[in-house]
C-alpha cells in the first residue's frame, strides 16, 4: 500500500521505517524545515528498544545511550525510598536506552533517508488537511511559503505531535493540551558520573521534583553528559508548551539550592548546564476514537502524557508496531487501522489515567505525605510489599513485563 505518514518525529519515523519493512510504499512529510537535533534526554524502555532492534538499529542507537542500569527514588533529603534495576539488569532481553532525543530522531532519519527512497522523506511540509473518497484519502501539505501539494494514497498515518493539526482537524473544539499545574525545567550538563554511571535518579515529591540520567558514554575526560528536569508547582503556565523555549534558572535553581546529597549536586549541575529549556506539564484527554476511514493518529498526536515513567516515545514507537502488526492481519486498510486503535487507544488511555496519579512515582508522593520531613527506616514509611506493587502495577500497565515479575496487588 502507498502511506503518507505525516510528522518526522520519533513515532512517525518508527512508523515509516516499520511499513517500509513490511512491504509499503512510504512518504514522510514533517513541518520542520530541516531535522535538528532538537530536545534533551529521553528514554527507550526496552520492549521499544527491541522493536527498533529488529529495524536493525540497535547497534546505531546503542553506541549513543547508555544502557540504563537502575532506577531509584528518593526523597528530597536524598533518602532512598525505592530501587530498581532496569533493562538487562532486571531481566528483559533488550536494554532500557537513555540517550538524547536528537541521536534517537537522528538514526531514525537517516535509515528513513536511506531506505524509503530518493524523495520519500520531505521536510518543510507542514499536514494542513485531508480527504477521503473512492477508496483513497487526500492529503493537503503547505510549504512556509504557502505553496500547497496534494498527495493522494491508500492510508494517512497522523503523526504530528502534541499540537497535531489532523486531531485538530478531527476535534475542533478540543482546545489547547491541558496544564498539570507544574513546569518542568530540563536540560543537560557535561559531569563526572555519579552512583553506577547508569543509574537514573528521581528526587523530592509531586510539586518539586528532580530527574536525572546519563546519556552518553563517557568521554575522553570522563565526564558524561547528563540529562536532567527540575519541577515545580506553579499555578498557572503562563507561556503555550513549546520544545525549544529556553528556561531561565532563576526560575527553579533557589528552590534546590540545598539539594546536595554527597553523590549528587544538584545546583552545580544546573549551573553547567549547557542549555536550559522550559515545558509545562501537559497532556490531552483520551480520545473516542483514532481512526476515521483511511486515516489514524498515532504517538503524541493520539495520546500525548506526562513523562512519569518515561513511556512517550516508547508508546509512539509501540503504536508503530502495533500498526504494521495490525495491516498484516486485515486485508481492508479501514478494518486493519480500526483493529490497531482497538488495541492501542485503551492500553494508552489507561497510561495517560496513571500518568495524571504520578505514575511509578507515586511511592515519592506517599513517603512525602507520610514522612515529610524524612524518615529513619522506610520500613516505618511502607507496608510490606507495597512499594513492590506500586512499581509491579505501572510495569504491567505500559506492558513492560518480565521474567521475574512478582505478583500485582
Ligand atoms: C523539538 C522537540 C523536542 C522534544 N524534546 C523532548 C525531550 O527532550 N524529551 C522528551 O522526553 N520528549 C521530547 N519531545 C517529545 C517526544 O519526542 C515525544 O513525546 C515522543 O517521542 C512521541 O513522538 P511523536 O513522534 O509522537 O511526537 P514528536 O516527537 O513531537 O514529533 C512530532 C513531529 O511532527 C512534526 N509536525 C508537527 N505538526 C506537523 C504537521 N502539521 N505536519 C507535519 N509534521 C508536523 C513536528 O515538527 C515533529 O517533528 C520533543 C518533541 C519535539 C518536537
Amino acid at each position: 500500500m502507498q502511506v503518507i505518514v505525516a510528522g518526522g518525529g520519533i513515532g512517525g519515523l518508527a512508523a515509516a521505517l516499520a511499513l517500509h519493512g513490511s512491504g509499503h510504499e512510504v512518504t514522510v512529510f514533517e513541518a520542520a524545515p530541516t531535522i535538528l537535533p532538537l530536545g534533551v534526554g529521553i528514554n527507550l524502555l526496552p520492549h521499544a528498544a527491541e522493536v527498533l532492534g529488529e529495524l536493525g538499529l540497535f547497534d546505531a542507537l546503542s553506541a549513543q545511550s547508555v544502557a540504563t542500569r537502575e532506577l531509584i527514588y528518593f526523597n528530597r533529603f536524598g533518602q532512598r525510598i525505592w530501587g530498581e534495576p532496569r533493562g538487562r539488569f532486571a531481566g528483559h532481553a533488550t536494554p532500557q536506552l537513555s540517550l538524547h532525543r536528537g541521536a534517537l530522531q537522528g538514526v531514525l532519519f537517516d535509515a528513513a533517508v536511506e531506505r524509503l527512497g530518493t524523495g520519500r522523506v520531505l521536510c518543510d511540509r507542514r499536514l494542513a488537511g485531508h480527504e477521503q473518497g473512492g477508496g483513497r484519502v487526500e492529503a493537503l501539505f503547505l510549504d512556509r511559503a504557502g505553496a500547497a501539494w496534494k498527495v493522494s494514497a491508500d492510508l494517512l498515518i497522523c503523526a504530528d505531535g502534541i499540537h497535531s493539526a489532523a486531531r485538530a482537524g478531527l476535534y475542533p473544539d478540543e482546545g489547547p493540551p491541558i496544564y498539570g499545574g507544574r513546569i518542568l525545567w530540563r536540560g543537560t550538563s557535561l559531569a563526572a558520573p555519579f552512583l553506577t554511571g547508569a543509574s537514573m535518579i528521581i528526587a523530592g515529591h509531586q510539586d518539586q521534583k528532580f530527574v536525572v540520567y546519563p546519556i552518553s558514554p563517557p568521554g575522553p575526560d570522563g565526564r558524561q553528559r547528563i540529562n536532567w528536569a527540575a519541577d515545580l508547582a506553579i499555578a498557572r503556565s503562563l507561556r503555550r508548551e513549546d520544545w525549544n523555549r529556553r528556561g531561565d534558572p532563576a526560575d527553579f535553581l533557589p528552590r534546590f539550592e540545598d539539594w546536595r546529597f554527597g553523590w549528587l549536586d544538584v545546583p552545580g549541575l544546573v549551573r553547567s548546564a549547557e542549555a536550559i529549556y522550559e515545558f509545562p506539564l501537559v497532556d490531552r484527554d483520551p480520545l473516542p476514537r483514532w481512526s476515521h476511514g483511511r486515516m489514524t493518529l498515532l504517538g503524541d498526536a493520539a495520546h500525548p502524557m506526562y513523562p512519569n515513567g518515561s513511556n512517550g516515545a516508547s508508546q509512539a514507537i509501540l503504536d508503530a508496531q502495533a500498526l504494521v502488526r495490525a495491516l498484516a492481519a486485515h486485508a481492508d486498510p479501514v478494518e486493519a487501522l480500526a483493529a490497531y486503535e482497538a488495541e492501542r487507544l485503551p492500553a494508552t488511555a489507561a497510561i495517560v489515567a496513571a500518568n495524571r496519579r504520578n505514575g511509578p512515582e507515586q511511592c515519592l508522593q506517599i513517603a512525602y505525605e507520610r514522612a515529610p520531613n524524612g524518615f529513619d527506616r522506610i520500613e516505618d514509611v511502607f507496608a510490606p510489599g507495597e512499594l513492590e506493587a506500586i512499581a509491579a502495577r505501572y510495569r504491567v500497565l505500559t506492558g513492560l513485563k518480565h521474567a521475574s515479575e512478582p505478583p500485582v496487588r
